[in-house]
C-alpha cells in the first residue's frame, strides 16, 4: 500500500458517528437537487433487482476482481450502502473503515476498496452492481479471464448486455419531457466550477454527504481520482479550475 488520501479520519468518524442520528431517525438524506421520492423510487427498484436476483453461489468471494478495477460508484448504490454501515454494523466496525480501510492508496495510483478485507466482500448484500457479477443468470468472473468492459471479448455477450440494460433503469430516469438523465449529484466547491457528479469513490460521496467541501475539492484534484470521476455538465466531461 503506497499511502492514503490525505483527510483527518478521526474527524471524518466523528462526523459520521452525528451524521448516522438522521439516518437512524429516517431523515431525509439526499441531496435536494433531485426530489426525495425519486431517490427512494430508485433506492427500491435497487432492492428489487438485487432481491430477485440472489447470488449464483460461483464467486467464492476472493476478492480478485474488485482489485482489478479502481472502486466507484453511482450515488444512489452509495445511498443503499450507507443505512447498511450505519445501522447494521457494530460501532467499532464502523470506526475500523474509517480508521484503517477508508482512502488506501496503491503503488499504481489506483484507490482500493475500502470494502475489501481478508475475508473478502464486507458489504457483500448491498454491493454496487458492478460488483455483481452474475445479476442475469451468467458469472461474469475475472478468474475466466474475462473483461466486463470489453463487450469484444465475450462469446456470448447477452447477459452482459441485459446486465448493463439493468443497471441502466437504477441509474437513470425519465423527465417530464421523456429525456433520459442520470441521476447525480451537484457539486459545487470551493476553486472549481460547478457540475455533477454521476460515479466517484466511497470516499467523495461520504465528503460530500458530510459536507466537507473543502477536503471534498482537495481530493477531487488529485490525479488518483480524476480517472474514475464521471461528471455530468453540458459541454465537458472534464473537471476544470474555475
Ligand atoms: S467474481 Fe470471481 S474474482 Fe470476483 S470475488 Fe467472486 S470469485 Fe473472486
Ligand atoms: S464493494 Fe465489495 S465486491 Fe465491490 S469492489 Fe468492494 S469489496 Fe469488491
Amino acid at each position: 500500500m503506497a499511502g492514503r488520501l490525505p483527510l483527518d479520519y478521526s474527524y471524518l468518524f466523528y462526523q459520521w458517528n452525528e451524521f448516522t442520528d438522521k439516518v437512524r431517525s429516517g431523515q431525509n438524506i439526499f441531496p435536494q437537487s433531485w426530489s426525495s421520492s425519486l431517490w427512494q423510487e430508485k433506492l427500491h427498484l435497487l432492492h428489487n433487482i438485487i432481491t430477485n436476483h440472489p447470488d449464483s453461489g460461483l464467486c467464492s468471494r476472493c476478492g480478485e476482481c474488485c482489485l482489478d478495477f479502481p472502486f466507484a460508484c453511482r450515488p444512489v448504490e452509495f445511498f443503499y450502502i450507507l443505512p447498511y454501515i450505519a445501522l447494521q454494523w457494530p460501532k467499532d466496525r464502523q470506526q475500523t473503515l474509517f480508521l484503517e480501510q477508508m482512502g488506501k492508496i496503491r503503488d499504481d495510483g489506483q484507490n482500493y476498496c475500502p470494502f475489501l478485507e481478508k475475508g473478502g466482500c464486507s458489504i457483500y448484500p448491498v454491493r454496487p452492481l458492478l460488483c455483481r457479477r452474475a445479476i442475469c443468470g451468467e458469472h461474469i468472473c475475472n478468474k475466466q479471464n474475462r473483461d466486463f468492459d470489453s463487450l469484444g471479448d465475450w462469446c456470448n455477450a447477452d447477459p452482459v448486455i441485459t446486465q448493463l440494460t439493468t443497471m441502466n433503469l437504477v441509474y437513470y430516469y425519465f423527465d417530464e419531457q421523456n429525456q433520459s438523465i442520470e441521476l447525480n449529484w451537484p457539486v459545487e466547491l470551493p476553486g472549481l466550477k460547478s457540475f455533477s457528479l454521476t460515479v466517484a469513490p466511497f470516499e467523495i460521496w461520504l465528503l460530500l454527504l458530510l459536507d466537507q467541501r473543502e477536503l471534498c475539492a482537495g481530493v477531487l484534484e488529485l490525479k488518483t481520482f480524476k480517472p474514475i470521476l464521471q461528471c455530468l455538465k453540458p459541454g465537458t466531461l472534464s473537471l476544470g479550475t474555475a
